[in-house]
């Protein structure tokens, strides 16, 4: 990575201003139901401590659109900080605005503040010039940890780093583009990707940009079904992008002219309706009963799957094979992530990308056997489709 990180730099006495995400659930009661955002954070504040710094920390929470709303306050997060750091986290009523300016003015090194949700002001997805000034004002350095938010250029993710020096990049953003960067920048081959997830619309450009890098691209869950409809099947009823079979046409296509390995699920587990009762069974693709569904990748694919992965020495996977949140359809994600795993023993750089494939390997349990789990569902799909993200791109240059 070719930015700077909080590892090389001086911050002694500073107040480092800190975009983390900490968009965590809540349940009724304001408590915190899931605090993975939050301990991830810890290497990174702990680091800031104990170099002499001071650390103002910045999230969102939710989707208050500019409103203060007292459901979404990142007042119960401040708390749970307080139990996982051991030691006192101020919470300030505001982002903005006398008092917290005050309250920032006052930190000594080794103090830790936590600002309100920085969504109760529209300013901030507006990335608002005078917003992002006023944030600026509150800090002596900036340091972005929040991968999850990097492909947004919202006043604390980009606007907030024209004016604070140097800009800095967390341990978990350094994480996070050191695996995904390399899987999409200087991948060791053979080059795995595996697409799942229910659409396509959303992943063209993803599944464009891997053809390009990948020598073989695995496609299962629901975006599977258009593919097949493309390739002339009748897929029941299935789930299909009607006004995306032309373009699954093309990217069959393309496959074949850039001579890229881009593999169909031979075989399916259709069920009746979509619930996990249902009755099913698993049929060839090409004989999908007019009157069922595809709800997952069959036996026969999965160990055609898994030969690819597990002979492969870079994997990216994003999206479920099937509808895993029902366990009679989890039986292809849950061999996607076993093959993962047995990959990354072998000495293959493995890699989640975020959201539900993420979520999946969490449930299954084998978050820790691979080589990467992404925190960044938008951001890591924007990363594979070879974008930018403003929020990287903003922080200081290595010399
Ligand atoms: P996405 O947000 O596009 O990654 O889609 C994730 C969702 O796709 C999950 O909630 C899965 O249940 C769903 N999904 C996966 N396979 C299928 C399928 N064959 N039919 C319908 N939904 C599916």
């Amino acid at each position: 990575m070719n930015k700077r990180t909080i590892q090389d730099a001086d911050l002694q006495g500073k107040r480092a201003l800190t975009r983390v995400d900490f968009n965590v659930p809540l349940n009724d009661r304001q408590e915190v139901t899931d605090d993975t955002r939050i301990v991830s954070s810890l290497p990174t504040i702990r680091t800031l401590l104990e170099k002499g710094a001071s650390v103002i920390l910045m999230s969102h929470l939710g989707r208050p659109k500019g409103k203060a709303r007292p459901e979404m306050s990142l007042k119960p997060v401040a708390e749970k900080l307080t139990s996982l750091l051991g030691r006192e986290v101020t919470f300030a009523p505001d982002c903005v605005g006398d008092e917290v300016q005050a309250l920032a003015t006052r930190m000594q090194p080794g103090d830790v503040m936590l600002l309100e949700n920085l969504r109760f002001h529209a300013e901030e997805e507006a990335n608002d010039e005078h917003f992002a000034k006023q944030l600026a004002t509150l800090g002596d350095v900036y340091v972005n940890d929040a991968f999850g938010t990097a492909h947004r250029a919202h006043a604390s993710t980009e606007g907030v780093t024209r004016y604070l020096s140097p800009c800095l990049a967390g341990l978990l953003m350094e994480k996070e583009i050191d695996y995904l960067g390399r899987a999409v920048g200087d991948p060791e081959h053979p080059y795995v990707a595996i697409l799942g997830g229910a659409k396509i619309s959303g992943k063209i450009d993803v599944i464009s940009n891997l053809l390009d890098r990948v020598d073989t691209l695995l496609i299962g869950g629901g975006m599977m079904f258009t593919f097949l409809k493309a390739q002339g099947m009748e897929i029941g009823k299935s789930l299909l992008e009607e006004d995306k079979v032309d373009m699954a046409r093309q990217l069959l296509r393309s496959a074949e002219a850039r001579n890229k390995q881009l593999l169909l699920p031979v075989d399916t587990v259709v069920g009746r309706s979509f619930e996990n009762d249902t009755a099913f069974h698993i049929v060839s693709v090409n004989e999908i009963p007019a009157d069922m569904m595809g709800l997952d990748i069959g036996p026969e694919t999965i160990a055609r799957f898994r030969t690819h992965i597990t002979g492969a020495k870079t994997v990216v996977w994003n999206g479920p094979m099937g509808v895993f949140e029902m366990p009679n359809f989890a039986k292809g994600t849950i061999a996607v992530a076993e093959a993962m795993a047995e990959a990354t023993a072998h000495g293959c750089i493995t890699v989640v990308g975020g959201g539900d494939s993420a979520a999946a390997i969490n449930q299954i349990g084998l978050d820790d056997k691979v080589t990467h789990v992404s925190t960044g569902g938008g951001a890591s799909l924007e990363l594979l489709e070879g974008k930018t993200l403003p929020g990287l791109a903003a922080l200081t240059d290595k010399a």
